[in-house]
């Protein structure tokens, strides 16, 4: 999950990592009175999950809260590499000297995180390490032992900060942002830039911060910072039933049980000619209670023409997935077709029972090929 730079910067705030004072807006005049609160100068920043939003104008300076409010109304509505900015964020605008980058990643290759710190900040990373390679120091931490504070000194000396006084800030920042990391299960967290004010201060300026799904559970401080407004409705509506779905642009409705299963279902659509309108991902059950979910989901989107439904059975028995579908389709009312295709344990029962009940608008397809055409035909 990724967070937006004010979470990540309210998590830093927690754990002691220097931020700048700022407040949350998601009007023109909310963005007047946070400037007011705040004094001085301010900087108006776009709330998107994605990078570069300085090069795309959706970071301003204003001068005093009449400006903050025009900025806002600027920045609000505008698209930044497909995100549509809903809300700013407003803070006390910082004096810059020197802008650094900080980062702690999670390097799946070698198992560590991987602290990466040059004093090159403000330019995308990437950039750095192609250009100047040398500037970029990268050092793992083994996560048996944690992290030692030669470390922190090896990254600052490494990167070639001089002043005494940069060194104590940067020093308790590394420090920090490796807590920071750990205590919240993250897979990524970077600071560009960490700047240095003329009087000596440091700060982090930016944050971006992702954190690892499968630990959400054990944050559910963060879990709840989940932004459901960015997220389409059909995924926020199949979010809250628990269903697994990713809206796609086609006709054909998908439902499959297993994630590897639905992704080669999305191909064998597109080889019989027609576009899958969705991923849904059924899991390991088949029972009516999950179909009726997933069906709904589904089909509340009204691009769909048709309907796929792909089970392999293995733990999951094909007789019981066909009772499943039948329940549903007495629970709820639909009008699509639906086609099925079964295999695997109990297949043949799980067929005869469909066959016999014969719903009006169910089709029972013997391999995944011939109901892929069956429904791309269905959605034509
Ligand atoms: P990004 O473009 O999405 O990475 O957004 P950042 O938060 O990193 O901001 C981009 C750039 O805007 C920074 O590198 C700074 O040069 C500039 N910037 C952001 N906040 C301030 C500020 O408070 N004062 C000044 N002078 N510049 C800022
Ligand atoms: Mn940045």
């Amino acid at each position: 999950m990724d967070l937006y730079e004010y979470q990540g910067k309210e998590i830093f705030r927690r754990l002691g990592i220097p931020t700048s004072d700022g407040g949350l807006a998601t009007t023109p005049d909310e963005a007047k009175s946070v400037a007011e609160r705040l004094g001085g100068p301010v900087v108006v920043k776009a709330q998107v999950l994605t990078g570069g939003r300085g090069k795309a104008g959706g970071i301003k300076l204003a001068d005093d809260p009449d400006d903050a409010r025009a900025k806002t109304e600027q920045i609000l509505g505008m698209d930044i590499n497909g995100h549509v900015v809903r809300k700013v964020w407003i803070e006390q605008a910082s004096e810059i000297a020197k802008e650094y980058y900080l980062s702690l990643t999670f390097d799946r290759g070698v198992k560590r995180p991987l602290f990466m710190f040059t004093t090159q900040g403000g330019i995308e990373i990437e950039e750095v390490a192609e250009k100047h390679p040398d500037a970029l120091v990268r050092l793992h931490v083994d996560p048996f032992e944690g992290y030692q504070p030669w470390q922190g000194r090896r990254l600052i000396f490494g990167g070639g900060v001089e002043d005494p006084n940069e060194q104590k800030q940067i020093l308790a920042i590394v420090g920090k942002l490796y807590e920071t990391f750990v205590t919240t299960d993250a897979m990524l967290t970077e600071i560009n830039p960490l700047i240095v004010t003329p009087e000596g201060e440091v700060r982090a300026l930016d944050s971006k911060f992702t954190v690892d799904d499968a630990a959400l559970f054990k944050h559910p401080d963060i879990a709840e910072m989940r932004d459901l407004e960015a997220v389409p409705p059909e995924e926020r509506a199949a979010r809250e039933k628990g269903v697994t779905y990713v809206k796609l642009d086609g006709e054909v409705g998908i439902l499959g049980n297993g994630a590897g299963l639905v992704m080669s279902t999305l191909d064998v659509i597109a080889l019989a000619g027609g576009r899958p309108a969705n991923f849904c991902d059924l899991g390991g059950g088949g029972d009516a209670e999950g179909v009726v979910d997933a069906l709904e989901v589904i089909t509340a989107d009204p691009k769909v023409k048709s309907i796929l439904f792909n089970v392999f059975g293995g733990i999951t028995r094909c007789d019981e997935v066909a009772r499943g579908i039948l329940t549903a389709l007495d629970r709820m009312t639909i009008e699509h077709p639906i086609v099925v295709r079964l295999d695997g344990t109990n297949a043949e029962e799980g067929r005869q029972i469909l066959d016999e009940a014969s719903p009006e608008n169910l089709y029972v397809e013997p391999t995944m090929l011939d109901a892929a055409r069956r429904a791309v035909e269905l959605a034509a």
